[in-house]
C-alpha cells in the first residue's frame, strides 16, 4: 500500500499549507518542540527564563579570542576559508582524543568524525541505524533534540525510568526483553550518563558496567551522549561507557558547553567498523564541517588554558545551581520534589498530583517566569507532573526571583485544586511563535 503523505486527507491543514500533499511520510514526526514554541515568549526581558539551555558564555576571554581569529585568517586564511574533509581537521581530531582521555577514553584520531554540533551526530547515527518502526531505548525523560531525531526517522522510543543514580539497569533489561519478545529487538540505547538533560542526575559508577554488559548481552548498540561530562561542580569525572566497551559504544561529544555553542563543533567517536559509513553520512549532510570553526577550536585548545576555562564555567554554573536549590527549598510548596544535580545545567521538578505543568505554563509566563514542561521530554505523553528548570543562563538573583514567581503560581494552582478539586483555567494566549531551539 502506498504511504499517505501526512495530513493529505485534512482540508483544514491543506488550507494552511498548500504543500501538504507533497511532504514525505517521515515529516509526520517533525513537529516543533515545546521548548522551541516557548522561546519567543520566554526571551522577553521581563520574563525570567528557566526554560532554555543556553550556555553562559560571559566568562569567555573574548579579546584574546578575537585576536586569535584575526591571526588565524591572516596566517592560514586560504585553508581556514576553504572546504575540508568530511572526516574533520586532523589536528583537531587528535586534540579531541586528548579531551576524551579526561574521561578514560583511549581513542585513535581516525575513529573521530567531526560534526556540526553533537546534534548532527545524533541525526547521523539515527540515519545509519534506524529504519521506520525500529525501537530506540532512551531514558525517561530524555533530551528533546534526540527525540526529534528519532521521530524524524520514524523510530519508536521506549523510555526506561531513572532514579537518583541514573538509568535503572533492571528496568533496562526488562524493556529490552519485552521489545525483543515483540519480534523486533531494539536497535539502540540512547543515554546521557552525566548531568542528564533534563533530569540532572548522573549514572553511578557501579551501574555503568552493568548497563554496558546488558546491552552487549542483548546485542544493542549504545549511543552515549556526553556534552556535560566535564561540568561536574567538584571537578569530578566519571568513566565514559565508551571506555568500558569501545566496540559497542558510539560516543557523542561537543564543544558547545565547554567552549562555544555558536561554533557548532562536536564529534562522534565510533567503533572503527562504523567510521567509514559515518564519514559518508557526514559528507552527504554537509560535505564537510566548517573549516574555520574547527581551526578556531583547534587553536583555542592549543593556546588557551582550556581546562582553566572549563573550571571557570563550572564555578559559574555551581553558583547558579546553589541559587536554584536554595530558592526551591525556600519557596516551593509542600509536595514538590526535585533532583539535586552535581554538574550540568538542569533541575527536574515534580509537582503534586492534579497539576499539569503544560497547562500551567501560560499562567507562569503571565507571572513572568518560564520553564520547560515535562511532556516535551517524553515521546509517550508522560511528564505532565514534571518540569525542567535550567539554571545555566540567568544570574543567581534572577534565578531566585524566577523560583519565587514559580512557587507563587504553583501555590495558587494548589489553592484552586484544594477549593474546587480541579484547576480552573483562565484562557491566556500561550506562546506560539517558533524560535531557535536552545534545548
Ligand atoms: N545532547 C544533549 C544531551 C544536549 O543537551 C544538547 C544541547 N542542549 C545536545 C546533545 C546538542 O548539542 P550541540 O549540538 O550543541 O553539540
Amino acid at each position: 500500500m502506498a504511504l499517505q503523505p501526512p495530513g493529505a486527507g485534512d482540508p483544514a491543514r491543506h488550507n494552511l499549507d498548500p504543500h501538504l500533499t507533497r511532504y514525505a511520510a517521515r515529516t509526520e514526526g517533525m513537529t516543533a518542540s515545546e521548548i522551541r514554541a516557548l522561546f519567543a515568549v520566554a526571551s522577553r526581558p521581563e520574563v525570567v527564563s528557566l526554560a532554555g539551555g543556553m550556555p553562559n558564555l560571559a566568562a569567555l576571554p573574548l579579546d584574546s579570542l578575537a585576536k586569535q581569529v584575526q591571526e588565524l585568517i591572516a596566517e592560514d586564511g586560504l585553508v581556514a576559508l576553504q572546504y575540508g574533509s568530511a572526516h574533520g581537521v586532523p589536528q583537531l581530531r587528535e586534540q579531541i582524543c586528548e579531551v576524551m582521555a579526561l574521561e578514560g577514553i583511549k581513542a585513535h584520531p581516525d575513529d573521530v568524525v567531526v560534526t556540526v554540533g553533537s546534534q548532527m551526530g545524533l541525526d547521523m547515527i539515527t540515519r545509519l541505524f534506524c529504519d521506520p518502526g525500529d525501537t530506540v531505548i532512551a531514558e525517561g525523560p530524555s533530551y528533546v533534540g534526540a527525540l526529534g531525531s528519532f521521530s524524524a526517522y520514524q523510530a519508536r522510543v521506549v523510555h526506561v525510568a531513572m532514579d537518583d543514580d541514573g538509568l535503572v539497569p533492571e528496568l533496562l533489561e526488562e524493556a529490552l526483553t519485552s521489545v525483543a519478545s515483540q519480534g523486533r529487538p531494539a536497535k539502540l540505547l540512547y543515554t546521557i550518563p552525566n548531568f542528564h538533560n533534563p533530569a540532572g542526575v548522573t549514572l553511578s559508577n557501579e551501574r555503568r558496567s552493568r548497563i554496558v554488559e546488558i546491552c552487549r548481552k542483548h546485542g544493542v548498540l549504545i549511543v552515549e551522549d556526553n556534552p556535560y561530562g566535564l561540568l561536574g561542580f567538584d571537578g569530578q569525572t566519571y568513566p565514559a561507557l565508551r571506555s568500558l566497551d569501545p566496540d559497542n559504544v558510539v560516543y557523542l561529544g561537543s564543544f558547545s558547553k565547554t567552549f562555544a555553542s555558536g561554533l557548532r563543533v562536536g564529534w562522534v567517536l565510533a567503533p572503527h567498523a562504523i567510521r567509514e559509513k559515518l564519514v559518508l553520512a557526514a559528507e552527504s549532510a554537509t560535505l564537510c564541517p566548517p573549516t574555520l570553526n574547527q581551526l578556531i577550536v583547534s587553536r583555542y585548545l592549543a593556546t588557551h588554558d582550556w581546562k582553566g576555562q572549563i573550571k571557570k564555567f563550572r564555578e559559574s554554573y555551581r553558583e547558579r545551581r546553589d541559587a536554584i536549590l536554595t530558592a526551591l527549598k525556600q519557596h516551593m510548596p509542600p509536595g514538590c520534589t526535585w533532583t539535586m544535580p552535581d554538574g550540568g545545567f538542569y533541575v527536574w521538578v515534580t509537582v503534586p498530583e492534579g497539576i499539569d505543568t503544560k497547562a500551567m505554563l501560560p499562567r507562569a509566563v503571565t507571572a513572568r517566569v518560564a520553564y520547560a514542561s515535562g511532556t516535551g521530554f517524553y515521546s509517550d505523553g508522560l511528564g505532565s507532573r514534571q518540569m525542567r528548570l535550567s539554571y545555566c543562563y540567568p544570574t543567581p538573583e534572577r534565578i531566585k526571583e524566577g523560583v519565587r514567581r514559580l512557587a507563587a503560581v504553583l501555590e495558587s494552582e494548589m489553592d484552586l485544586l484544594r477549593t474546587f478539586g480541579t484547576v480552573q483555567r483562565r484562557p491566556v494566549s500561550g506562546p506560539q511563535t517558533p524560535g531557535p531551539d536552545t534545548a
